[in-house]
C-alpha cells in the first residue's frame, strides 16, 4: 500500500546528502521509533531506557536471526560467497547486548523523547559514519527491522499536525535549505522565528474582531443592542480597525516583491560580440576559472551557467556565445540558443570590445533590445586599452582585467533588478560591496533593511491577495452603505485566507501537496 504522510508509523531518512563527509545523519521518527531502532543497536536497553535529549554510544548492527542464530559474518568469519548461510546458536548471557551481531558502523544516537522533539514524536538522529556505504547499510538494517522510507517533507508535516510548527514555520524550513545566499538565509530565518505568523495572526484578530460585530448585528436587532451601527465609523463597526487589517496586509503584499528575487533570483546574460570579454566577466564574478578564457573568437560554443550573489540577490549568471553569424554548426547552434537566453533573461550584460569599437552589430542589438522587458546593460570593456568615449555616458566603463568599473556594474545591476521587481530605488543601500561569488562577504542589502514580515512563498502570497481583495470590496460596500450580510461573508473569506496561511485552516491535498515539494528527511 502507498504510504500516506497522516499516519505515526515508524519512518527513517537521510538528514545529510550522500557523499563522502565526515558524518552521515540518518532521522527516525514514530510511534515506537526507539524500541524499533534498539532492535538493530549493540545496546538495546541502553537506548531504550535513554532519557529525551541524551545521546547513546553504540554500534548499529544486522538485526539478528528470529531463531537467535548468528551468521557466520556476525562471527567475524567471512560469509559463504554461495550456497547457504550458516546459522550459529547465540549464546546465552549475550542475548541482552547484541555484541556478537555483525557490526554495520559505530554510531552515536541523539534521542528524543515525544513532545520535547523536531517532529513532536519519539525520535532519534543517528550519526553515522560518512560515506555513501555506510549510511546505505545503516539504512537497510533500518529498513529490515520494520522502518519506512519517510516521504518528502514528512517529518516536518509532522510536526505541523503535531503543533510544533505553524505552516509558514514549515515553509521557511525548506526557504532556508534552499537559501541561495545570505540575506535569503536571513528572511528564512526571520520566518522561522515566527515574524510573519505573529503579523498575520495580528491582522486576523483585528479583522476577527470587526467579524465579530457585524454577526452581532445581524444575529440581534437593532433595539437590542445599545450603540447603532456605523455610529463612530459608518455602517461596518469597527471600519477603521478593518482599514488598519487592509494596510498591514498591503505592506505584506509589496515586501513580496523583493522577497521574490530572494526566492527565484534573477537571470542574468552576458552576451556580446566574440572576443568581447565575455567569459573574463563570467569569470571575474563567480571568482574562479569557470569559462575558458582565450584570444581565440568563437571559444564559447555552449552556455555554462553559475550562481553568484550580487548584494545578496541570487544571480543565475549565464556566459553564452559570442554573437556573430557563423558557417560553423556547432558555433551557429550555440549562437542560436544565446538568442533563446536572451529572449528569457531578466537582465543582459552587453559587453563590447572596446578595442574594436561600437559595431553595427552592436548598434542592432542595444537598439533591438532597448525598449523590450529585459534590464539591458552596455558595457564598454577593455578600458584599460581603450578608454570609453566621451559622449557614451550611457555605458560603464570597465575592465575586467584590472578591476576598473566593478563596482558601478554591481550598483547598475541591483538597480535593474530593483527596477525589474518595482521597488523603489531610494528603499536600497545597494552597490556598496562589491559582487561576491560567494555568501562570506555579502551585506544584507536590498529587502531586508529591518526585522521585517513578508510572505516567503507564493501559496502565503495568494492567500494574502485574496484576503486583500474580500476585505477591499468590504470596506467599499461598507462606505457605499451596504447591508451588513453582504459585507460579512466578506470579512469571512479574508479571515479564512489568513488561517489558510498559518495552517489554522487547512485542507488534507494542499497540505499534501505542500510538503511532497520539500527534500527527503527534512
Ligand atoms: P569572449 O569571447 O567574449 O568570452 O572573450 P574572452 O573572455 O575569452 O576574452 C577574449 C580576450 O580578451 C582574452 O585574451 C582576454 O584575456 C581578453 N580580455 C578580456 N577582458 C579584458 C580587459 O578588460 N582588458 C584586456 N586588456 N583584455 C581583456
Amino acid at each position: 500500500m502507498k504510504p500516506s504522510y497522516g499516519d505515526d508509523s515508524p519512518i527513517a531518512a537521510f538528514a545529510t546528502a550522500p557523499g563522502k563527509s565526515a558524518l552521515t545523519l540518518i532521522r527516525c521518527s514514530g510511534k515506537g521509533a526507539i524500541e524499533l531502532a534498539a532492535s538493530v543497536f549493540s545496546k538495546p536497553n541502553e537506548l531504550k531506557l535513554a532519557a529525551g535529549s541524551t545521546l547513546v554510544h553504540g554500534w548499529v548492527v544486522k538485526k539478528p536471526h528470529p531463531c537467535g542464530f548468528l551468521t557466520a559474518a556476525s562471527r567475524g568469519e567471512p560469509s559463504p560467497l554461495c550456497g547457504s548461510v550458516e546459522y550459529t546458536m547465540l549464546p546465552k548471557a549475550k542475548e541482552s547486548r547484541q555484541d556478537n551481531c555483525e557490526k554495520i558502523d559505530e554510531v552515536l544516537v541523539s534521542v528524543f523523547r515525544a513532545p520535547k522533539s523536531y517532529t513532536g514524536e519519539d525520535s532519534i538522529d543517528i550519526s553515522c559514519h560518512g560515506g555513501i556505504c555506510t549510511g546505505t547499510a545503516v539504512m537497510e538494517a533500518l529498513k529490515a527491522c520494520g522502518f519506512r522510507t519517510a516521504l518528502p517533507g514528512e517529518f516536518t508535516f509532522r510536526a505541523f499536525m503535531n503543533g510544533k510548527l505553524d505552516l509558514t514555520r514549515s515553509e521557511s524550513v525548506m526557504e532556508l535549505v534552499s537559501a541561495k545566499t545570505d540575506v535569503g538565509r536571513s528572511n528564512a530565518i526571520q520566518r522561522l522565528s515566527g515574524l510573519l505568523e505573529e503579523e498575520i495572526n495580528s491582522i486576523k484578530k483585528l479583522l476577527v474582531e470587526v467579524l465579530a460585530g457585524a454577526e452581532l448585528y445581524l444575529d440581534y436587532s437593532e433595539d437590542e443592542i445599545s450603540a447603532e451601527p456605523g455610529e463612530k465609523d459608518g455602517i461596518l463597526p469597527g471600519q477603521n480597525q478593518a482599514r488598519r487589517a487592509l494596510i498591514q496586509l498591503q505592506k505584506l503584499k509589496a515586501a513580496w516583491n523583493s522577497q521574490r528575487i530572494y526566492q527565484e533570483g534573477i537571470t542574468t546574460v552576458i552576451a556580446g560580440k566574440p572576443n568581447a570579454g565575455k567569459s573574463s566577466l563570467f569569470n571575474y564574478l563567480l571568482k574562479e576559472d569557470r569559462s575558458i578564457v582565450t584570444e581565440i573568437p568563437g571559444t564559447t560554443r555552449d552556455w555554462i551557467e553559475a550562481w553568484v550573489s550580487i548584494e545578496g540577490i541570487p544571480v543565475r549568471l549565464i556566459d553564452t556565445a559570442g554573437l556573430r553569424e557563423s558557417t560553423d554548426s556547432v558555433e551557429a547552434l550555440g549562437v542560436q540558443r544565446t538568442r533563446e537566453l536572451l529572449d528569457n533573461a531578466e537582465i543582459i550584460l552587453y559587453l563590447i570590445d572596446g578595442t574594436c569599437g561600437i559595431s553595427g552589430e552592436d548598434k542592432a542589438f542595444l537598439c533591438k533590445y532597448s525598449g523590450s522587458e529585459q534590464g539591458v546593460l552596455p558595457l564598454w570593456n577593455k578600458a584599460d586599452l581603450a578608454p570609453r568615449p566621451q559622449h557614451e555616458t550611457k555605458m560603464i566603463a570597465l575592465s575586467v582585467l584590472t578591476g576598473e568599473g566593478i563596482a558601478e556594474l554591481s550598483r547598475a545591476i541591483v538597480t535593474a533588478i530593483q527596477a525589474q521587481a518595482g521597488k523603489p530605488e531610494d528603499q536600497s543601500n545597494a552597490g556598496q560591496n562589491a559582487i561576491s561569488g560567494n555568501a562570506a562577504n555579502e551585506n544584507t542589502g536590498y529587502g531586508n533593511a529591518a526585522w521585517e514580515a513578508a510572505p516567503g512563498s507564493m501559496r502565503q502570497k495568494n492567500l494574502i491577495d485574496t484576503a486583500c481583495t474580500a476585505l477591499q470590496e468590504a470596506l467599499s460596500l461598507a462606505e457605499q452603505r451596504e447591508p451588513l450580510d453582504l459585507i460579512a461573508p466578506l470579512l469571512r473569506e479574508a479571515v479564512n485566507a489568513l488561517g489558510e496561511i498559518t495552517g489554522e485552516v487547512s485542507n488534507a491535498d494542499i497540505l499534501e501537496e505542500m510538503f511532497s515539494k520539500f527534500c527527503v528527511g527534512k
